[in-house]
């Protein structure tokens, strides 16, 4: 069983989750949202305090408050940072936007590997399946943690709330066609992790979501 810590970053107040085998020590980062040296020792100090083994770090989608900690992790840790193929333009368009919000996104690489739909990444005994969930963003993904009950929605699907669809390549009836299609496919006792704010359950969504 996979457990998990989640950490409230930048001005966006995004969250950033780090799941990890309690006994592989394997993580996986997901959004890594550190954006200040403060918050990469928070960061930093919960990884090495547990004596974790950073895999990856995993980029839901390319905007800007879900990408800012990917150079200082990869820095730290000499790990690879996924995302879906699509994400590309919406990293360009964060390295420009960084100035603007004060933050520093290193050289604002691209991801190192892609993530394809359907595509299953092992963290120790526990998996996490790519699920394409685009419509806030190009290239959007949720992360299903199928043995946890567990799906990290990016910004996607929120609690009673979904994603602004209102940025370039957003679209209203793409993500709620994929919200309803992929995401309320899922065991409605299934705890939702989102890109802000709190969890949720897809029971409680598909109920009373209004946005749906
Ligand atoms: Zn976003
Ligand atoms: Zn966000």
């Amino acid at each position: 069983m996979l457990q998990l810590e989640s950490f409230i970053f930048n001005p966006f107040s995004e969250k950033t989750y780090v799941v990890y085998d309690g006994n592989t020590k394997d993580c996986v980062i997901i959004d890594p949202g550190c954006s200040t040296p403060g918050e990469e020792n928070e960061l930093f100090g919960f990884i090495d305090s547990h004596n974790l083994k950073p895999l990856m770090a995993i980029n839901t989608h390319g905007h800007i408050d879900h990408i800012v900690g990917n150079a200082a992790v990869k820095k730290r840790y000499g790990i690879p940072v996924a995302a879906h193929p699509n994400v590309k333009a919406d990293f360009l368009r964060s390295r420009e936007q960084a100035a603007m919000f004060g933050m520093a996104l290193g050289n604002g690489e691209l991801p190192d590997r892609d993530l394809e739909d359907g595509e299953v990444i092992k963290v120790g005994e526990s998996t996490l399946e790519v699920i394409s969930t685009p419509g806030h963003a190009v290239g959007s993904i949720s992360l299903y943690a199928e043995i946890e009950g567990w799906v990290f929605t990016g910004d996607a699907l929120f609690c009673r709330s979904i994603g602004r669809t209102d940025f370039p390549g957003g679209s209203y009836e793409q993500l709620r066609t994929n919200i309803i299609e992929r995401l309320f496919r899922l065991p409605d006792d299934t705890e939702v992790y989102p890109g802000h704010d709190q969890s949720t359950t897809i029971f409680d969504e598909k109920r009373y979501n209004m946005f749906l």
